[in-house]
């Protein structure tokens, strides 16, 4: 799966993509990462990506041109690749999205905002807008972190156990999460592990995990 990330702080990605579990997944070819930096798209000699909002209000938005240009380039890349752009007034992104994108074979291009937003008219070139929740970051490359560790984990061959990612938290986009784990020693500064983790009663302990 080739992975895009359209952003004006290319930087940010260096470290995430150079540990654990997104590393291993570049190292075994599973994945491909790439940023392209917004800034080499910006407008004239000073390359300018933002302008003020018609309107008026607060802050500048980024300019439809070099968004545009930006996804093009990307989509030259991987033509048949989904554009995702994190932005709050997107539908709220659940565990079964990072299923759905893991399994639907298809490389991501993810625009990032910053400042206050972006010109309305770029999402003609969207294929989806996501809210990863209803608080507001600084730009759109936390989220597309965000996004970005939640599929790559579930590409088969990434995670270390066959079932890992099978018995987690939120598989049916529910408030159930998983129980509670514990590992030695068996008692920490006076906190004990549950007596039924103990035992090695298969069907106790399978009761008490559901149960939690
Ligand atoms: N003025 C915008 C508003 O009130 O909705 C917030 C702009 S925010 C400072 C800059 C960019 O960060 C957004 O355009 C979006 O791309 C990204 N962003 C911030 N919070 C987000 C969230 N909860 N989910 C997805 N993207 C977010």
């Amino acid at each position: 799966m080739k992975i895009q990330v359209i952003t004006l702080f290319p930087e940010m990605f260096t470290g995430v993509w150079g540990a654990s579990m997104l590393w291993k997944a570049q190292d075994r070819g599973i994945v491909q990462y790439s940023t392209i930096d917004l800034r080499t798209f910006g407008l004239g000699s000073r390359r300018t990506v933002d302008d003020t909002p018609y309107g008026g209000g607060d802050g500048m938005l980024l300019k439809p041109e070099p968004v545009v240009a930006a996804i093009e380039a990307a989509k030259k890349n991987d033509p048949d690749a989904l554009v995702l752009l994190p932005t709050p007034r997107g539908k709220l992104y659940k565990q079964s999205d990072a299923k759905r994108l893991a399994a639907g074979g298809k490389g991501l291009i993810i625009v990032c905002p910053r400042y206050e937003g972006y010109d309305e008219r770029i999402t003609a070139w969207v294929d989806e807008q996501v809210c990863i929740g209803n608080y507001v970051l600084t730009g759109g490359e936390l989220p597309a972190m965000t996004i970005i560790d939640s599929v790559v984990r579930l590409l088969p061959g990434v995670l270390g156990g066959e079932h890992s990612a099978e018995i987690e938290s939120f598989q049916d986009d529910d408030e159930t999460v998983e129980y509670p784990q514990y590992t030695r020693p068996v008692e920490f500064r006076g906190m004990k592990v549950p007596e039924v983790l103990q035992n090695g009663h298969h069907g106790e302990i399978a009761k008490w995990r559901k149960d939690q």
